[in-house]
């Protein structure tokens, strides 16, 4: 049987670079608060990262993560590792985890999405060392390479056409997908000669991750230093929409400018929430719902005359003497 559940001020649900630093915000405005986390943040796939301010020589992804860590406990969060099953909505919200019950003021979602690799055997190996999800964090790492994009609607187009402004060898294979882009975006491919290719992938020939060449069902080599996908995201939305939070129609959480919302006391952050899915801006929108959280305690302590109270300074100068 389960424990009773335990309350906190704040309960983060995500262990990534969104969850980290609301907790370390709540942690400094010193609300008791709660991380869970179920150990799988999608920063752990990139082996250095390159564009999170502060450093210049890169990062693994797995020990900014220990970092955030290390900064949350410092300031008094409660850090558990348990994968959270639900969410009601009631005064306090309740978590089921696999571990506990969890009761919270106030919920802060951040629990991310998995980028879907390619429908490729062996594939997985390759992902964060030369095969990639997201031209701004990695175009730059393989610039001047052999480059090839798997994907079949426009904005595969443009990922390629992007592309052109790092290498000048760029192909589009469609995975034996029938190509959906429109005239506008063929007509661009032809322009700037990206040839495209058709066929089906049925192997990657790579040497420890590092791609060398797919192998087409034509029995072709299609020659690649590099790739990237465009097949999509699933964003973990599950406690979001149990607790009947509004999502958008690619099922990322709707928030405003506080990340907030539409759920009175609950609020998202991160990837999960339609923002462009970086590290550093995970870790900016953790740190304005935080703040946001912050301020909505406090406002329910004035109106509940439910604030610690003050003493003159008088008394502090005294109790401090009396301290002496
Ligand atoms: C291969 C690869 C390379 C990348 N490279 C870069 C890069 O160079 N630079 C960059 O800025 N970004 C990069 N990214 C993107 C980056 O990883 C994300 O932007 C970032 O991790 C998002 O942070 P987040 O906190 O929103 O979610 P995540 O980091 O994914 O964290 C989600 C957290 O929620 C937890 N969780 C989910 N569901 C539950 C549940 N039910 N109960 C408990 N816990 C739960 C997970 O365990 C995890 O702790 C890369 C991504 C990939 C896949």
């Amino acid at each position: 049987m389960k424990p009773d559940a335990m309350m906190w001020d704040a309960v983060v649900v995500g262990g990534g670079p969104a969850g980290l630093s609301a907790a370390v915000y709540l942690g400094r405005a010193r609300r008791r608060t709660l991380l869970l986390h179920s150990g799988h943040s999608m920063a752990k796939w990139e082996l250095d990262v390159q564009n999170y301010l502060g450093f210049p020589q890169g990062i693994a992804g797995a020990d900014l993560l220990d970092r955030g860590l290390s900064q949350a406990l410092r300031y008094g969060v409660d850090v558990v590792e348990d994968n959270v099953d639900s969410l009601s909505v009631a005064e306090p919200f309740r978590l089921v985890g696999r571990e506990m019950v969890y009761e919270g003021k106030r919920i802060l979602l951040a629990t991310g999405l998995t980028h879907l690799p390619p429908d490729i055997p062996g594939v997985k190996e390759c992902l964060g060392r030369s095969l990639f999800f997201c031209k701004d964090c990695d175009a730059y790492r393989v610039q001047g390479r052999r480059i090839v994009i798997i994907g079949w609607n426009n904005e595969a187009a443009e990922y390629a056409l992007g592309m052109l402004a790092f290498s000048p060898s760029v192909k589009i294979c469609t995975n034996g997908r029938q190509a959906v882009w429109d005239g506008i975006h063929a007509g661009w491919l032809n322009e700037y000669g990206v040839s495209v290719s058709s066929l089906r992938i049925c192997a990657v020939d790579h040497d420890g991750g590092w791609i060398g060449s797919f192998t087409l069902e034509s029995g072709e080599l299609l020659e690649a230093d590099a790739a990237f996908t465009t097949r999509g995201d699933v964003a973990h939305n599950r406690l979001a929409a149990q607790a009947s939070a509004a999502l958008n129609e690619d099922g990322q959480v709707v928030v405003d400018h506080c990340m907030h919302t539409s759920v009175p006391g609950l609020y998202a952050a991160g990837c999960l929430t339609p923002a462009n899915c970086q590290m550093i801006i995970a870790a900016g929108q953790g740190a304005i719902a935080g703040q946001a959280i912050n301020r909505s305690l406090f406002e329910e302590s004035l109106c509940r005359h439910a604030l610690p109270t003050g003493g003159s300074p008088t008394d502090g100068v005294e109790s401090r003497r009396l301290m002496c």
